[in-house]
């Protein structure tokens, strides 16, 4: 009652098609969320630069799909953090599945962070709520705050992708060590170059060899 009523005066919107959203719908209504499935996919390739991985999975096809663009921005830049977790679930069904089919496992999630300045300027580290998404789906703790990113006060707009590739190297940092080998499942929105990815599992794995897999919303491999 309360919430209809609150919904009245603030109605909440799609993030995919600006349409207002149904009582019973969270930040996507159903036919986006409908469409956006549709485009699923999961791909195994192994390798991000040269740093071996033990699964990369993609939710959806990213540069194909302009509401998954959509969606993608509001989560970055309009603070629809909901976004982030309803899109994060859709990709907690897809590992389940998998992880079933092949018989695999993971101990922790562990989100791609960002810097600190970044994260109180936007208010919310968006992979974060994405792996919350996910750790709703496969029943595994998020460890939000062991893997860091140094700020980094430079703007990269103008340096070549060689540069920033370099520069993002050697970005993150693993906070404390890990007892035993757990088995790490890295989550980020979009990967790009991979450059992101490969310095996280490079920190991660600074003091033992962890086993990695890498899940993203997607990717444009
Ligand atoms: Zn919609």
């Amino acid at each position: 009652m309360l919430k209809e009523f609150i919904q009245l005066i603030y109605p909440d919107f799609c993030s995919g098609c600006s349409q207002p959203l149904l009582f019973s719908e969270r930040a996507i209504c159903s036919s986006c969320l409908m469409e956006v499935k549709s485009s699923f996919i999961s791909n195994s390739q192994t390798f991000f630069g040269r740093t071996a991985v033990n699964r990369e999975i993609y939710a959806f096809k990213f540069f194909k799909n302009k509401l998954l663009q959509k969606m993608i921005y509001e989560m970055k830049y309009n603070g629809n953090k909901d976004t982030a977790f309803v899109l994060g679930v859709e990709l907690g069904f897809l590992l389940k599945d998998i992880y079933k089919s092949k018989n695999q496992d993971v101990d922790f999630i562990i989100p791609v962070p960002v810097s600190e300045i970044k994260k109180q300027k936007r208010g919310y580290n968006q992979c974060e709520h994405i792996a919350n998404g996910v750790s709703q789906i496969i029943k595994k703790p998020v460890l939000a705050n062991r893997l860091k990113r140094r700020n980094n006060l430079r703007s990269q707009v103008n340096n070549s992708r060689y540069k920033r590739w370099s520069n993002v190297e050697s970005q993150y940092y693993l906070e404390g060590n890990f007892n035993g080998n757990p088995r790490l499942l890295l989550v980020d929105d979009v990967v790009t170059t991979g450059a992101t990815i490969n310095s996280c599992i490079k920190a991660l794995q600074a003091e033992t060899n962890q086993l990695i897999s890498v899940a993203a919303l997607a990717g444009n491999k």
